[in-house]
């Protein structure tokens, strides 16, 4: 099964793509994470993609292109963070046609701004291990310290009010056009994902269910 997921910043994309890897037993590619790792390790990659992660702009389509073709194979997937505009939606079809695969349904986690704003603000990661929680709504055990393995929480760089509002504005502008694309190919999947996690799930698991074949 190969699966791409589409949605705000915010939008519970991370979360989702965790349980639908779990549950159908295949990888997940998602983009973001991979780029802060480049980032992270201070290689040529992380050097040339930091500024924009920063200020909440999309890192240039040729540059994620490279990354997006390293990580597809013909195993599953469930991709998180790509494609964010009609461009990259276009490079996508042409990566999985040279690699004679095809996708089988396009989830768009449909969700409001001031549930956006919330989430993020209070989104809380680990810096060791990057498991996510929130102050409210998924708070660890202990304040700041990782249920999983112990490590620090700290707020993403980009997860401040102006980027988190920025970053609103650029999904907003390219979602339209890449919804009608992938409505138009017969393969989306709309969720409202103000809802928590357990729902939403559900929710995708029930739509995927009754929405037709796919391999
Ligand atoms: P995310 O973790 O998905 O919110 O992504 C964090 C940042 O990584 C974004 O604000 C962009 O700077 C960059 N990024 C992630 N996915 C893409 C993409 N498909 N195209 C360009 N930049 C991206």
């Amino acid at each position: 099964m190969r699966l791409v997921l589409l949605g705000a910043p915010g939008s519970g994309k991370g979360t989702q793509a965790k349980s639908i890897s779990d549950h159908f037993k295949i990888k997940k590619i998602v983009l973001g994470d991979i780029l802060r790792e480049e980032v992270k390790k201070g290689t040529e990659l992380g050097g040339k993609v930091r500024g924009y992660m920063q200020k909440g702009l999309l890192v240039p389509d040729d540059i994620v292109a490279l990354v997006i073709k390293e990580h597809i194979d013909n195993q599953g997937f469930v991709m998180d963070g790509y494609p964010r505009n009609i461009n990259q939606a276009h490079i996508l079809d042409e990566i999985l046609q040279e690699k004679n695969i095809t996708l089988d349904r396009v989830i768009y986690l449909d969700v409001t701004q001031d549930t956006v704003m919330e989430r993020l603000l209070g989104r809380r990661v680990c810096k060791r291990c990057g498991a996510n929680y929130h102050i409210k709504n998924m708070p660890p055990k202990v304040e700041n310290v990782c249920d999983i393995c112990g490590g620090e929480l700290v707020q993403r760089e980009d997860d401040t009010y102006e980027v988190t509002k920025k970053r609103w504005e650029v999904f907003q502008k390219e979602a339209e056009a890449i919804l009608d694309y992938y409505r138009k190919k017969g393969i989306l999947i709309s969720v409202d994902a103000n809802k928590n996690a357990e729902e939403v799930f559900a929710e995708i698991l029930t739509k995927l269910d009754t929405s037709g074949e796919y391999s």
